[in-house]
């Protein structure tokens, strides 16, 4: 029986299932992929870079189709779905324009005569492994460099949107993808497992949670692989005395429900200095208390339902946690009645260092807000985490917001705005929230054989 199955959290209903591979399957999907890699790598950079240029005009031309099925899949709204799939036009499109020029390889400086260069060339097919809170832009930021470069793709997406990973693979294969240059596999663990130690399988790249992240870097290791991982966060947002607080407020509002609330850099930990603290948490709940939530179809939702019965449960856990251990409930913080799994905005004061909250990751419409005396405890509390993913500054002084974010530890620093992704701007983290980038040029190059070429 497989367990991948499109199930609808805003109703509970269960709308398609899909057959596993077969473990008698998983060698044929290996060979083929291998015989695909040897002829995708020969195509001519631009045979390449029309096909990721061309699946950029099908998204566009499939935006409703595509969107639907997110909103039916995992209760994205339909305004967000239609938001990820511009983001995914932006993907293709940059790197079947500007990303090309770095195909090119660069010119280095070298010591004595003749020349050198650094060329980009690929390395194999690889293994994604993908989460399903951004269905389409999770393997296109992915799959877009790599497929440019000549790289091939076994592609396992999660278990909950079935119907994305098929329209997302058949959208490539219509965009005039060779039949296995990208493979969608509805597949165990284990048979990924099996996958990444293949010969043939030459990188493996993860978002998705700390475990599964930790489990396979971990294989990627033992066989000698080159590994991108996309882990969880929990951002911090600051926000100083000099702060625009009516922006902050907002933008905090929108940050913390983002994906109704199930976003890796989602803000997640609001940290208030003192002077403002009142006026913004004032703010701050308000606004989240009166956040249009229900049907995801309905274009007045902000905030539809999470992705499943489990993701709610989790939250419940953690709230109930977070109050035992001292902490106030200021607006939600109570599962709403009725069919589908809705979880409402919720805001938490005084969390202790002694709750799941502090230090794990929310993962849904749960907002914890800290009050600190100065910058830099805000500094001291941003870095407390096991997460380094990215976060928000807000201050009016902009030398001031450059001096903090060298100090924070995150791969992504953004002053007065949440974070955002943008098809030419790197994008990963440190520590707990993963390894390598991608996006941008740096995403060309994480399973790119930077080759050197000495010439006399
Ligand atoms: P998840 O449970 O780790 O699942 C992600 C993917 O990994 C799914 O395809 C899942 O397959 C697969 N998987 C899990 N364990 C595996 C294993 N042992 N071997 C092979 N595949 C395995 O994560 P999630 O709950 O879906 O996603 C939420 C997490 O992803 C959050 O922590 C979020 O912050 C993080 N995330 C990070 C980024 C980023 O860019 N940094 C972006 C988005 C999400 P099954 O569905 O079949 O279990």
């Amino acid at each position: 029986m497989s367990n991948y199955k499109t199930i609808n959290p805003a109703t509970g209903e269960l709308i398609r299932e899909f057959g596993a591979l077969a473990d008698s399957e998983v060698e044929g999907v290996l060979a083929r992929s291998g015989q695909a890699y040897n002829r995708w790598r020969r195509e001519s950079v631009e045979r390449r870079a029309s096909v990721l240029a061309r699946a950029a005009e099908l998204f566009e031309e499939r935006t409703e189709e595509l969107a639907a099925v997110l909103t039916e899949e995992i209760g994205k709204t339909l305004a967000a779905a239609r938001g990820e799939i511009k983001t995914v036009i932006g993907i293709f499109r940059y790197y079947s324009t500007t990303a090309v020029k770095q195909l090119d390889g660069e010119e280095l400086d070298v010591a004595g005569p003749g020349r050198a260069r650094l060329r980009l060339d690929p390395i194999g097919p690889l293994v994604g492994i993908m989460p399903w809170n951004f269905p389409y832009y999770q393997v296109a930021r992915f799959a877009a460099p790599n497929l440019l470069l000549g790289n091939v793709i076994i592609l396992k997406h999660a278990s909950n949107c079935p119907q994305s990973a098929v329209m997302f693979e058949s959208l490539l294969r219509d965009a005039g993808l060779p039949e296995d240059a990208y493979i969608n596999v509805f597949a165990s663990h284990d048979q990924v497992a099996q996958m990444i130690a293949d010969d043939r399988v030459r990188g493996v790249s993860l978002t998705g949670s700390e475990g599964a992240g930790a489990r396979t870097g971990e294989l990627a290791g033992r066989h000698l692989k080159p590994v991108v991982l996309e882990l969880g966060g929990s951002d911090p947002f600051i926000v100083l005395e000099d702060a625009d607080i009516e922006k902050a407020a907002k933008d905090a509002v929108a940050g913390r429900l983002v994906n109704n609330g199930q976003t890796c850099t989602a803000s997640k930990r609001f940290i208030v200095v003192d002077d403002v603290y009142d006026e913004f948490v004032e703010k701050f709940v308000g606004g989240m208390s009166q956040v249009p939530t229900g049907d995801p179809t309905d274009p007045a939702t902000v905030l539809g339902p999470l992705s499943s019965e489990s993701a709610v449960k989790d939250l419940e856990e953690f709230v109930a946690d977070a109050v035992a251990n001292g902490a106030n409930v200021e607006t939600g913080g109570e599962r709403l009645e009725g069919p589908g799994s809705y979880y409402p905005a919720t805001v938490l004061t005084g969390v202790t260092e002694t709750a799941r909250a502090y230090r794990e990751e929310l993962f849904g419409p749960v907002a914890v807000v800290y009050r600190v005396p100065d910058e830099q405890t805000a500094i001291e509390l941003a870095n407390d985490s096991p997460f380094g993913l990215s976060s928000s500054v807000y201050t009016s002084d902009v030398d001031r917001a450059e001096r903090i974010s060298a100090e924070l530890e995150a791969g992504m620093v953004w002053v007065n705005s949440v974070s955002k992704s943008s098809a030419e701007l790197p994008f990963g983290g440190v520590k707990r929230s993963g390894v390598g980038r991608e996006l941008g040029e740096v995403g060309l190059t994480q399973f790119a054989n930077q080759k050197l070429v000495r010439v006399f």
